[in-house]
């Protein structure tokens, strides 16, 4: 651990202020830097992981390679850095507590009495440190989700106070995120609750080294000279934050304020390398200057929180830039959608992508929506439970197989077209059960899938408990949908595509897991290529 520098990534004011994305722009010019840089999360709630939390609570839930089901903000790190995180990067209040509690049972405190100062925030700091001794990364980025004052973040905060005195004051360094409220009846941007945030910080013992501010408008001179006063800093050290409409915009704002000189020299780092950002800036130019559009149907049942479906809408927006189209999103409600509405509903639609979820509510409407992308020859994207609806529907109205479901909404089904397997049907308990993380999949040579990944071999992550069922794998095939992927080891399929169709392509696994600003999915780019092409009238 010597010598790795940790930066402390706190936040003050109210929540979803973008700390997430903060991080990871930090996290993106400090790699640019030239550092190997990596970026974790605290989270306070008492959850272990949010793999049990409704998308509606909590967003997506983001899962890792190694089968972690973590907080969204991962998406973000691996979408802006490009690096795979694990299980290791997000841990939350449940699995600190849980992981002490253990130790307690197995009489690892040797009759002490377990108390929140030392054993808990010494779990915390454990945990801090953890992923720094496995990996040789030069900066470890950490951002503790939750305000400073917030009763459960309490333990989170003192542990970041007590960090500074193991690390020494040159590799620590704490960024403080706030907002500048704007007043329009007075028109003035206000730092009262800057100023008492800082406080509050103080009052836990950390003196913050750099403050990040958010603001709608731009910070000026009097505004810095009187945050840096109240707030104990320099000058140089108060960064705006300014509004943008695109969360890839934040780095390059960053770096215009220097916050990337400012954390160097505080970490006693160089920052002699020229920062090599020329990609991202092409990604900003091609995101400005599209040449083509397109309308891409989400057919979902939390679609009123757009952050259930996090990454396949960033997965879009990476695709759409390399192609230089604009995607524009629209969410349709699974759950409103029927086949009297469904022609108004997906009226001027280039393409439809169904999306995963849990549970029966919804279900009937992302039938429709197959059906009708299948009927149409509309480009059909169907991931996870998209894909079984895609298989339930084909069963149902191409192979007249009417009483066909998935054993998830109704156990006693003629033809369980969508079944358990196995080794899932005696698992009683909910958390981290599921098949999780990054499996193998062989693709087949002359199918859409091998034309986008070019790749006979691949590795995607999951988290689903239901497969497709085998025993209908032959009659599909004949009738025209195909499996295109497969894991041998398992026997199970991962990917079904329509034969007769511009682009019908539905996946068992979470392609949107691994798309990055600077390596877009290739199902997500080989999906809007044909349908720019068939919209073009080129396919
Ligand atoms: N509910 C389905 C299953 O468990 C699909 C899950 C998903 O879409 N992620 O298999």
């Amino acid at each position: 651990m010597k010598n790795r520098k940790f930066i402390f990534v706190t936040g003050g004011v109210t929540s979803s202020l973008g700390k997430g994305i903060i991080s990871a722009s930090i996290g993106v010019l400090l790699k640019s830097a030239g550092y190997k840089v990596t970026i974790q999360k605290f989270d306070p709630y008492l959850n272990i992981d949010p793999g049990t939390m409704n998308p509606y609570e909590h967003g997506e839930c983001y899962v890792t390679d190694d089968g972690a089901e973590t907080d969204l903000d991962l998406g973000h790190y691996e979408r802006f850095l490009d690096i795979t995180t694990s299980q290791d990067n997000n841990v939350t209040t449940g699995r600190i507590y849980n992981n002490v509690i253990n130790k307690e049972r197995e009489g690892k405190f040797l009759g002490k009495t377990v108390q929140v100062i030392p054993h808990i925030t010494d779990e915390i700091k454990n945990n801090f440190y953890k992923i720094s001794k496995k990996n040789k990364f030069e900066i470890i980025i950490t951002e503790i989700g939750g305000c400073i004052g917030d009763i459960e973040s309490l333990p989170f905060f003192e542990a970041v106070r007590q960090a500074k005195f193991d690390l020494g004051p040159s590799n620590f360094l704490c960024i403080h995120l706030t907002l500048i409220p704007y007043l329009s009846a007075s028109g003035e941007l206000k730092t009262k609750p800057t100023q008492h945030s800082v406080k509050k910080l103080l009052e836990a013992g950390i003196q913050p080294d750099i403050l990040v501010c958010r603001t709608q408008h731009l910070l000026n001179s009097d505004i810095r000279n009187k945050l840096a006063l109240f707030c104990n800093i320099l000058k140089k050290d108060v960064i705006e934050s300014i509004d943008t409409d695109s969360i890839y915009k934040v780095p390059m704002l960053m770096k215009k304020e220097n916050l990337h000189k400012r954390v160097l020299s505080k970490l006693n780092l160089n920052c002699s390398n020229p920062i090599i950002i020329n990609k991202w800036n092409k990604f900003l130019k091609n995101l400005e200057n599209p040449k083509e559009e397109l309308n891409i149907a989400i057919i979902g049942k939390y679609i009123e929180l757009h952050d259930a479906y996090k990454s396949i809408a960033e997965s879009f927006i990476h695709a759409g830039v390399k192609l230089s189209c604009k995607i524009k999103l629209f969410w349709v409600s699974s759950d409103k959608l029927s086949a009297n509405n469904i022609n108004k509903r997906l009226k001027n639609i280039d393409g439809v992508l169904v999306a995963p979820g849990f549970g029966s509510r919804g279900i009937k409407g992302k039938i429709i929506a197959a059906k009708y992308a299948r009927e149409k020859k509309i480009p059909f994207f169907g991931i996870c439970l998209g894909m079984q609806c895609a298989c339930i529907e084909f069963a149902k109205n191409v192979l007249k197989m009417k009483d066909s479901n998935s054993t998830e909404f109704m156990k006693d089904v003629k033809n369980p077209i969508i079944d358990l397997m196995e080794d899932q049907k005696s698992i009683k308990i909910k958390g981290g059960t599921m098949r999780l993380g990054a499996y193998k999949c062989q693709i087949k040579k002359n199918s859409i899938a091998y034309k986008a990944y070019r790749k006979k071999e691949i590795y995607e992550r999951h988290r689903h408990r239901y497969e497709f069922n085998n025993d209908y794998l032959q009659l599909f095939e004949t009738k025209g949908m195909i499996s295109s992927g497969f894991n041998k080891k398992l026997g199970v399929v991962e990917i079904v595509e329509l034969k007769n169709h511009p682009w019908f392509l539905g996946t068992q696994y979470h392609p949107e897991y691994k798309s990055s600003v600077l390596n877009p999915h290739p199902l997500f780019t080989n999906f809007i290529q044909s349908t720019i092409n068939l919209k073009n009238g080129k396919q």
